[in-house]
């Protein structure tokens, strides 16, 4: 009888007290489906989808094709010369200063490589680790940008943070600068800027970045930027935050050699800015992933220092891109915000019976063997109905798998 009690009430422990605080953190980061199961993302409907319909998957943004061989070369040179064990924490000494020498060339930025900068399990871990290491208490706020990459409503979350938006709308998904001041207080701690944005193809104006430092020097706030599509700019050479006057000494800069390269599963990120703050992003990120991709590292060393020629092509190829597959959504009836940079165009598809975007994309692979995404699934669930008709395509693809699906989409509408 005891025994049972104790057994009963030990599964009654670990029902309601772990598992219940599991549930509390995951539901507040949203990762919790409402039967309790971890909710399956939007990008794993639709890749099983592409995978059931054979539909060509432009949903989730990463290449089909691989980057310079130089780079892949040196990754497997890396392995060969034995490359395989824990690298250093902050990085190796090499990539560091590939990384300072690269913001240098690039943005006449100056980085420490000793001191200002880390390299992590991509861009990724770099935002997971910042937003851990700099949120104090959950008073805090972290304004972004919305519609917004995924994993930032997530990770404001498991940091304990409130999360304030500031909506990006169309035609050309510039915020309100109003909005914006109205937006960070006192309470800001972290702005968290994606430029160029993901998913609306976003290049943010110079004054949108400049109002953005005035209102963290004036808050006191942190500015965080994510620039994974720093390459990948097609109205000029992309402009840093940091290199703002007075924003270098706040501002933590988040890039990653995945979109880059074409190497989205290597995973190598990095996070650059003032020493101190850089010390409190190891301190979390050594107890994540403590270390990654050791022969990676070497490799990417290699492409941060490929010759202009590489930079301006990636950057050429992926407009050239986005041009046939806008004119095939043109064509087909939607209407396309032609993007500034990054991997993706937003198209409204609100004249083709898709005011409601969730369930176009749904039925999208059956109706016309393409895969998209809602616009939706990077909005807050207060804001989807302003989002509704709009849908994201990737354009990271071959030209030929490109011309092919916008040959669908034509003769599907
Ligand atoms: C792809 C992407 C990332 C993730 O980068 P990783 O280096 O793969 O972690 C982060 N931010 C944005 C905006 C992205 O599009």
């Amino acid at each position: 009888m005891a025994k049972m009690s104790f057994t009963y009430g030990l599964s009654l422990f670990f029902m309601s007290v772990i598992p219940g605080a599991w549930r509390r953190t995951a539901a507040g980061a949203g990762l919790l489906a409402p039967d309790g199961s971890v909710a399956p993302t939007i990008f794993a409907e639709m890749s099983a989808a592409a995978a059931r319909t054979g539909a060509i998957n432009l949903g989730q943004g990463f290449p089909d094709e691989d980057g310079p061989a130089e780079v892949l070369a040196a990754a497997r040179e890396a392995i060969s010369r034995g490359m395989n064990q824990y690298p250093p924490g902050r990085g190796t000494p090499d990539l560091l200063d590939a990384i300072s020498e690269h913001q240098r060339r690039f943005y006449g930025l100056d980085v420490d490589p000793s001191r200002e900068v880390i390299v992590t399990a991509g861009a990724t871990e770099a935002l997971t680790a910042t937003l851990l290491a700099l949120i104090d208490s959950a008073d805090d706020e972290v304004v972004v940008f919305e519609p917004y990459y995924d994993s930032y409503a997530a990770a404001v979350a498991l940091a304990g943070a409130r999360l304030r938006t500031v909506p990006l709308r169309a035609p050309d998904f510039q915020p309100d600068l109003e909005r914006l001041a109205a937006t960070v207080s006192d309470r800001t701690r972290i702005i968290l800027i994606n430029d160029p944005h993901n998913p609306t193809g976003a290049v943010f104006d110079r004054e949108v970045l400049a109002e953005v430092v005035r209102l963290a020097e004036l808050h006191d706030a942190i500015i965080v930027t994510d620039e994974v599509y720093e390459h990948l700019a097609f109205t000029g050479p992309h402009t840093p935050i940091a290199t703002l006057p007075g924003a270098a000494e706040r501002t933590l800069t988040i890039s990653s050699a995945g979109k880059t390269f074409s190497a989205t599963g290597w995973k190598i990120g990095w996070v650059h800015g003032p020493a101190e703050l850089i010390t409190a992003v190891l301190t979390v990120k050594q107890y994540l992933t403590y270390v990654n991709g050791s022969p990676f590292q070497p490799a990417i060393a290699v492409g941060l220092r490929l010759g202009d020629d590489f930079f301006a092509g990636a950057a050429a190829t992926l407009a050239h891109k986005h041009e046939i597959l806008g004119e095939g959504l043109r064509d087909a009836g939607f209407t396309v915000f032609a993007p500034q940079g990054g991997y993706f165009t937003v198209a409204d598809a609100s004249a083709l019976g898709g005011a409601d975007a969730a369930e176009f994309c749904r039925a999208l692979p059956e109706r016309a063997g393409v895969v998209a995404i809602p616009l939706t699934a990077f909005v807050s669930e207060a804001h989807r109905a302003d989002y509704a008709g709009l849908v994201r395509f990737a354009a990271c693809k071959r030209v030929e798998i490109l011309e092919e699906a916008a040959t669908r989409l034509v003769s599907s509408f």
